[in-house]
């Protein structure tokens, strides 16, 4: 594996955002909140039905299932060789690659680039890896301002709200609570904006666009990254991010390393896939797919970080490395019961729902997210939906079983085991240890030990200690020149 930029720190970003509490009590307000209940009641039953009539269309809609499981899986057990491949690819076609070990490196990388472009603003293609590392406060503490272009998270960002589903950010707004904002937030929205959908819509276009012609450096993340030619993908819906992978001078794009697929072959699996899981589309309305630079085409630098921020540690776990398999498609949330109720943000990440109770608490460690594993019910709707078959029920029950164990408190014979080993490690301990045994020789009637103090009470309760012999097998050792006295 390559060796990052940056010294092990805690990742940021990821369960930043639940602060010390729980799920349940994070859930609470949701819960209490009627109008948010209704929109997401409405928002997910709409991209439900519209997932269900386009799966329906394809016969072999489970085989693509089991083929992108499978690709996931190889993919995942040579991760190294892959990522090394796309580098060397995106190097040979004109692209820098900088490596992130966690959130803190991947910003600075950002933020250098930036900073040494002279520019002040850059423009962001929705990305969930930024979001994960926090790089708009990151950006914006070194004098930079970042500017979401997708009508979703423009809405969020104006509402100094958080974004609460992977797909749908503002999934939380209605159409009203989005006139309010832009009326607030949007300085050049129109006099007369009505909640009309397609009245919001061009105003925030309006508003962009002029962004979009001024930016010189563009940001984004990636849906997937084809090692075998360095290329990489993303999927959109409204052309914003067409906008800003081509007009910038600069482009950088933030990538979780788990978003890898080897050739092409693998990428065709994930594209039909995807924006049927997704969007409920056939096809989604742009694909954008660039590799390295192209002299008089598109931006003339591109910088690819690559960001771990947790993910090997999660591939060390054989069980959870499985989360790492996701194509952020957000089907899962759209039929959990739990997240129908609650929303994203009592999941306390930019990761929400079955996927964010499975990833964040191996991004970011399982103890900071102990009650992550308990926000489902098990029905397993989450399985059933996933295009690529992450088994989440069975990740949810196997870091339960991970926060027992981590907070259970030592037993009695764990204790001592651990000072056996201790012991018995060093043999000057462990002639110490059986001399000193020999005390308990004071103990002992009639050739038997019948009590002994707590804790070991406990064993003499019901048997006999053994009287410790009153020579240890080294001293007899040592005596009879290793048994050759025969005494
Ligand atoms: S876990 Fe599966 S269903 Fe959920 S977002 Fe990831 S790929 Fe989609």
């Amino acid at each position: 594996m390559k060796t990052y930029l940056g010294m092990p720190t805690a990742p940021a970003g990821v369960g930043a955002l639940r602060g010390s509490l729980s799920f349940p009590d994070a859930a609470k307000p949701a819960l209490a909140n009627a109008q948010l209940r209704r929109n997401l009641g409405h928002a997910t039953r709409t991209i439900r039905a519209k997932r269900a009539a386009v799966v329906g269309e394809v016969p072999d809609w489970e085989e693509l299932r089991l083929a992108g499981q499978a690709i996931k899986k190889a993919t995942m057990a040579r991760l190294d060789e892959h990522l090394e491949r796309l580098e060397r690819e995106v190097t040979a076609r004109g692209g820098q690659v900088h490596w992130a070990l966690d959130a803190n490196a991947a910003n600075r990388i950002v933020t250098e680039i930036v900073l040494a472009s002279g520019a002040t603003e850059v423009v962001k293609v929705k990305s969930m890896a930024t979001q994960e590392i926090g790089l708009n406060e990151a950006l914006e503490s070194a004098g930079v301002t970042a500017v979401e272009t997708d009508l979703a998270e423009l809405i969020v960002q104006l509402g100094h709200d958080r974004p609460s589903h992977i797909l749908v950010p503002a999934i939380h707004r209605n159409r009203s609570e989005i006139k309010e904002i832009f009326q607030r937030e949007m300085h050049d929205a129109p006099a007369d904006l009505t909640d009309d959908p397609r009245r919001l819509a061009m105003a925030a276009r309006a508003h962009l666009r002029r962004r979009f012609l001024a930016a010189r450096v563009a940001v984004s993340g990636a849906n997937f990254a084809v090692a075998e030619t360095g290329t990489l993908v993303v999927l959109e819906s409204e052309g914003n991010g067409r906008m800003c992978l081509t007009l910038p001078e600069t482009l950088i794009t933030v990538m979780g390393i788990e978003k890898i697929v080897p050739t092409w072959d693998d990428l065709g699996v994930f594209m039909q896939l995807l924006p049927r899981s997704s969007t409920g589309e056939r096809m989604n309305p742009y694909t954008s797919m660039w590799t390295g630079v192209t002299p008089g085409d598109g931006p003339r630098e591109f910088h690819l970080v690559l960001l771990d921020n947790g993910r090997t540690a999660a591939l060390a776990d054989e069980v959870g490395r499985e989360a790492l398999h996701c194509i952020r498609c957000s089907a899962c949330l759209n039929v959990c019961p739990v997240y129908e109720r609650t929303g994203g943000h009592a999941y306390g990440s930019v990761y929400p729902g079955p996927i964010g109770a499975v990833l964040s608490p191996q991004l970011t460690g399982v103890a900071a997210n102990a009650s992550l594993p308990y926000a489902s019910s098990l029905c397993g709707a989450c399985f059933d939906a996933c295009p690529v078959r992450i088994d989440i029920p069975s990740l949810l029950v196997h870091l339960r079983s991970r926060v027992v164990e981590e907070r259970r408190l030592p037993s009695p014979e764990s204790i001592a085991m651990a000072a056996a080993s201790w012991l018995m490690a060093s043999p000057r301990r462990f002639a110490g240890a059986s001399r000193a045994a020999r005390v308990g020789r004071l103990l002992s009637r009639r050739g038997r030990i019948s009590t002994l103090p707590p804790p070991l009470s406990a064993w003499t309760a019901t048997r006999d200690a053994p009287v410790p012999p009153p020579e240890t097998f080294r001293e007899w050792w040592r005596r009879t020149d290793g048994g050759r006295d025969g005494s």
